[in-house]
């Protein structure tokens, strides 16, 4: 199967076609017993992750936990649903953000205020029962045979944000903290409602500590570990740049296109789905920058 590619040794990078096109996001699979999922993807990708299993040979009855970086549909929606086809599954979750994945009402009225007329490509999020859901602390380790999974608190992107980190490989899943990182190219993940700059930055800081040899993206692949260094530095020049534009006293919509379009001669820049999260990114900027100002 061509969505299946080996990416560690014993992980397995699953491409759900999120959005309907390859290589913009992906689950990992990490088969054994017992196996575990790192994201869920939407619900689009349930039967892209069912057909993973079977080629790999893996048992549904085998995967103990779900662990989800964070609960943004993209990442967690389709937890719920594929817990159905999981039975001895639980989602491991962010402590702050098990409330959302146990009634995703308002995670979805967000994510459909947020992304409007693409909302059918997030899918839907069902209800995950209390006794499904692991909320993980800072630090807490699940052993899964030779592998050993540690939770990493990781706000920034979003304050529930969880990275996990598989010791004996020394792969690091950054879920959206270390950006999205594109046909080779590393861009911006600061979408709304609350991106946080310093948050974001002390986390990448704490990832680099850790010492990952290989960071494996959700969106998409695996990447060097350099790669957390540059996207500091490339944090700062978005929210820099996003400061500067707003800062000529253009509206909202106006600051968004003058953005794109100085991110396009940057080089920051992607075709497909990602350019609308691009959009959003910027957004996000905004709506960081106004909360601060209201702060101060
Ligand atoms: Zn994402």
């Amino acid at each position: 199967m061509n969505d299946l590619t080996h990416v560690a040794p014993g992980i397995w990078l699953v491409d759900t076609h999120q959005f309907g096109v390859p290589h913009q996001g992906g689950v990992y699979l990490i088969p054994g017993k017992p196996a575990a999922l790192v994201e869920s993807g939407t619900s689009l990708s349930r039967t892209r992750i069912l057909q993973a299993l079977a080629s790999l040979d893996l048992d549904p009855a085998d995967v103990a936990w779900i662990f989800v970086t964070h609960v943004h549909l993209d990442h967690a929606g389709g937890a719920g649903a594929l817990l159905e086809d999981l039975p001895a599954a639980r989602v491991v979750v962010h402590e702050r953000g098990v409330r959302h994945l146990a009634d995703p009402t308002r995670l979805v009225a967000s994510v459909k205020e947020a992304v409007q007329d693409r909302f059918p490509l997030y899918g839907d999020a069902v209800p995950i029962p209390p006794e499904r859901l692991h909320p993980a602390q800072d630090g807490e380790r699940f052993r899964l045979g030779k592998f050993s999974v540690q939770a990493v608190d990781s706000p920034g992107h979003a304050p529930h944000h969880l990275c996990f980190f598989e010791q004996a490989t020394g792969s690091l899943f950054s879920g959206d903290a270390a950006g999205l990182y594109l046909g080779g190219k590393l861009l911006p993940s600061t979408v709304p409602p609350s991106f946080e700059l310093e948050a974001a930055l002390a986390t990448l800081d704490k990832l680099i500590g850790l010492q990952p040899r290989l960071i494996l993206f959700t969106h998409f692949g695996p990447g060097e570990p350099t790669l957390l260094t540059t996207y500091k530095e490339l944090l700062r020049e978005w929210v820099d740049l996003v400061r500067r534009v707003r800062d000529q006293g253009a509206s909202e919509e106006e600051v968004v296109e003058t953005v794109l379009q100085e991110a396009t001669r940057r080089g920051w820049t992607s075709t497909g789905p990602a350019k609308a999260d691009l959009r959003m990114s910027v957004r996000g900027v905004l709506g960081y920058l106004a909360r601060r100002a209201g702060q101060a």
